[in-house]
C-alpha cells in the first residue's frame, strides 16, 4: 500500500519510507492511499473473536500487503500483550479502560506497534545484505542492524516510546527530557529502563529537548554516521493501530447486546486517538456518532461551532495530554472528509471544559458511582453525560490510569490513589539519565561517540 501526503505535493511513500520518516517531505501527514471495508461476515462473528484476533483482521486491511501474514500477526499479538475492557460505569455509559499496558496510556498501542514493525522491517535488511552480498556481511549488517529513534518529550511520549521499544533487537532509543519539568512519576518510567534506552536530561525546557531532535535529523554529517528516526505521534505506525480497540470495544458491546446506537467519545488532544476512530468508522465499524471532548484548548470546538480553524498557543490544565493549540491531526480529518465542514460537524460534536468542570466531574463521578476518572477520561464521561440520547450507548475512552495523575485526582477525591503495581516497580527502580546541555554540539558530540 502506498501513502500520500495530507498536503499533496510530496511523492508517495512506500510503509516503509511513511514509517522511517514520518512527516512527509512537504511537512504533511501520511494517509493510506486506501481505507478498505471490512467485510460483513468480520462484524457477523466480531463479538466471538479475541482482541488480538479482531486487531489482526484490521491491520491486515492496512499492512497485509506489505507484510507477510506469520510476520504482521507477530507483530499484533505482541503489542497486545494486555486487555482494553469495557467497563459500565452509569446509565448508558461505559469505560474503554485504555490504561492496562506497561505504561498505563493509550499511547502504548501505538508505541509497541511502531516498535515492533521498525524491528521487523530491519530484520529484513539484515537479512537481504546477508544473502545480497555476502562479502560485506559484517559491514552492511552491522549499519542494518541500529536504528537510533530520537524522542523529545514533556512526559508522556516519553515514556509510552521507551517502553514500546525496550528490548526491541536493532534499535536504540533516546529520550530528550527537560531537567525537573516532568513529574516525579512520568521521570521514572523511561529514566530507569536501562538496556536499549537511554534517557537524556536536558538542562532547558521542553522546547530546547525539541530543538535538538529536530537539528540532529537536519544535520548531514551526523546523518551519515548512524541512522536516525523519530517516533513521533503523527507517524503512521503509532497512529493506525489505534484503531483496533474501537473494534474491540464494539465486539464488548456486542456481547452485551448494547451495540445498536453507539456513541463514542475521545478525550482529544493532538486528535490521533479519535482520528483512528473515523478510520475505524470508515471500514464499516456501526458507530453512531463520535464526541470530541476538550479541555480548555477548545480549537477544535470552535472549528465545529463556527466551520473556523483558528489555532492559538496552548494553556496549561489538569488535563495536560490534551494541552494542545494546534491539533496536527486534524489535517488528517480535513482530508478523510474532502475538508467538509458539514460533513464533519454532521459525524462529530464536540464538547470543552475547564479545570473547575474536569475537577467537579472527577470528584462527582467518584462519590456517586465509585468509578476513578482521570483527569482526561473525565472529559470524555462528562460529555457523554450532556451530550447522550436516552436510546443510545455511550462509551468515553479512559486514555490513562489516574495513578498517573496521583497528586492531581488525590486532591481533587480527598482519597489515596491505588497506584498499580507495575506503576511502583518503576518507581523503584534507579534513576539512569545521562545530563545534556541544551547545545546542539554537546549533543551531536555524544550521538557520534556513542
Ligand atoms: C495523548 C493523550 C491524549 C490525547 O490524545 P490525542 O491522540 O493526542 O488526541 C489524551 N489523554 C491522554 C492520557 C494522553 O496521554
Amino acid at each position: 500500500m502506498q501513502y500520500y501526503s495530507t498536503n499533496r505535493q510530496a511523492p508517495m511513500a512506500s510503509l516503509e519510507e511513511a514509517v522511517v520518516r514520518g512527516l512527509a517531505t512537504d511537512k504533511g501527514l501520511y494517509m493510506p492511499e486506501r481505507i478498505k471495508a471490512l467485510p460483513k461476515e468480520f462484524f457477523d462473528g466480531i463479538a466471538g473473536m479475541s482482541f488480538q484476533e479482531i486487531a489482526y483482521h484490521v491491520a491486515d486491511a492496512f499492512f497485509g500487503e506489505d507484510i507477510p501474514a506469520e510476520d504482521l500477526k507477530r507483530i499484533v499479538y505482541d503489542t497486545l500483550a494486555f486487555d482494553a475492557p469495557v467497563v459500565h460505569v452509569d446509565g448508558n455509559i461505559h469505560s474503554l479502560e485504555l490504561y492496562h499496558g506497561p505504561t498505563l496510556a493509550f499511547k502504548d498501542v501505538g508505541a509497541r506497534f511502531m516498535a515492533r514493525l521498525l524491528g521487523y522491517f530491519n530484520g529484513q535488511h539484515a537479512a537481504s545484505a546477508m544473502t545480497e552480498a555476502p562479502s560485506l556481511r559484517g559491514r552492511v549488517g552491522e549499519k542494518a542492524s541500529l536504528v537510533n529513534v530520537l524522542v523529545a518529550t514533556s512526559g508522556d511520549t516519553g515514556s509510552a516510546v521507551a517502553n514500546g521499544f525496550l528490548g526491541v533487537e536493532g534499535i536504540h532509543v533516546y529520550v530528550l527530557y527537560p531537567k525537573g519539568k516532568v513529574s516525579a512519576i512520568q521521570e521514572c518510567q523511561f529514566t530507569t529502563l536501562g538496556q536499549n534506552v537511554t534517557a537524556l536530561e536536558v538542562d532547558g525546557v521542553f522546547d530546547d529537548c525539541q530543538r535538538l531532535v529536530k537539528s540532529a535529523f537536519m544535520d548531514d554529517e551526523l546523518n551519515a554516521h548512524i541512522r536516525l528516526t523519530s517516533a513521533n505521534s503523527i507517524n503512521v505506525a503509532r497512529f493506525l493501530p489505534q484503531a483496533f480497540y474501537y473494534f474491540y470495544a464494539y465486539a464488548q458491546m456486542k456481547r452485551q447486546g448494547k451495540e445498536g446506537e453507539l456513541v463514542i467519545c475521545v478525550p482529544s488532544g493532538n486528535f490521533g486517538n479519535i482520528c483512528a476512530g473515523l478510520f475505524a468508522h470508515r471500514m464499516g465499524l456501526p458507530i453512531k456518532r463520535f464526541i470530541a471532548a476538550n479541555n480548555s484548548n477548545d480549537i477544535f470546538y470552535q472549528y465545529l461551532l463556527t466551520g473556523e480553524y483558528l489555532p492559538r498557543p496552548s494553556v496549561q490544565t489538569i488535563a495536560n495530554a490534551m494541552d494542545v493549540g494546534d491539533p496536527s491531526n486534524f489535517a488528517r480529518i480535513l482530508d478523510l472528509y474532502g475538508h467538509s465542514h458539514a460533513e464533519i460537524s454532521g459525524l462529530i460534536s464536540g464538547a470543552a471544559y475547564s479545570d473547575e468542570q474536569i475537577a467537579e466531574t472527577l470528584k462527582d463521578t467518584y462519590h456517586r458511582t465509585g468509578y476513578l476518572l482521570d483527569p482526561h477520561g473525565a472529559c470524555g464521561y462528562r460529555a457523554l453525560r450532556e451530550g447522550l440520547q436516552p436510546t443510545e450507548q455511550g462509551l468515553f475512552l479512559e486514555t490513562a490510569h489516574p495513578a498517573k495523575f496521583r497528586d492531581t485526582v488525590e486532591a481533587i477525591t480527598g482519597d489515596a490513589v491505588v497506584v498499580p503495581e507495575k506503576l511502583q516497580t518503576f518507581m523503584r527502580g534507579t534513576k539512569l539519565s545521562v545530563p545534556m546541555t541544551a547545545q546542539f554540539d554537546d549533543f551531536k558530540a555524544y550521538l557520534m561517540s556513542v
